[in-house]
């Protein structure tokens, strides 16, 4: 059973899909439009969200990135967009997955259970970190230093998450692109020094004067309290 919020202004296709979500043991909320849904995936969480990407009144992918910018819950797009550059453009804007029009209900429902199941098996990972004044709660997408909010990009935090993971370990560039970026095989170390610079500034620190984020040269960068 999950709590679905289904974005769809086709009413046809609501109705086709409530009864057979319903009937397997899902509870749904309708809604025609993109920002009342947004408002109310905020309001009244949700497991999953099923969005379409035309929608009336917001682009669906343009309501993908303001969901993304404040929620984790997993996303399925169902759409009739089926351009290979739109399947992509809609997983890089954070869709879990991506149906493409004309759906059935069980196939719909078979992708609801594969991203519960991956959404879940992350969940245990979800603890607090803390290294000295560091606070990182993944469930909250929340950093605090020293009592202090951090305002930090999902790429930020995420670096920040993944390094404090391994505090007093050097981890290489290259584990961070696979693990960040999701590129196992490299080739970017520039954005890591970027983003680097970034969470540096951020947590108040450079790289010649590191508190938290030591470089070590050629190798990596490691997160370690102050002495
Ligand atoms: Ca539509």
């Amino acid at each position: 059973m999950a709590r679905i919020l289904l974005v769809e202004d086709d009413q046809r296709i609501r109705d086709a899909l409530l009864p057979s979500l319903r009937q397997r043991g899902h509870v749904v909320t309708p809604l025609g439009s993109g920002l009342p849904a947004l408002e109310r995936a905020l309001k009244d969480p949700v497991d999953v969200v099923i969005l379409d990407l035309g929608l009336p009144d917001v682009d669906g992918l343009e309501l993908l990135r303001m969901l993304r910018a404040v929620s984790e819950v997993p996303v399925i797009v169902a759409t009739a967009r089926d351009a290979e550059a739109e399947i992509i453009a809609g997983l890089d804007a954070g869709a879990d997955d991506y149906v493409v029009k004309p759906y059935s209900a069980e196939h719909l429902d078979a992708r609801i259970r594969a991203v519960l199941r991956r959404h879940a098996s992350a969940q245990p990972a979800d603890r607090v970190v803390r290294v000295g004044g560091l606070r990182i709660d993944p469930a909250a997408r929340q950093a605090t230093l020293d009592g202090r909010t951090l305002e930090l990009t999902r790429l930020e935090f995420d670096l920040l998450r993944a390094l404090a993971e391994r505090a007093g370990e050097v981890v290489t560039k290259r584990e961070l692109l696979a693990e960040v970026w999701h590129q196992p095989f490299g080739g970017g170390d520039r954005t890591v020094d970027v983003h680097l610079s970034w969470l540096r500034r951020k947590l108040g620190e450079t790289a010649a004067a590191p508190r938290y984020l030591h470089t070590v040269r050629g190798v990596g960068v490691k997160l370690q309290p102050e002495p």
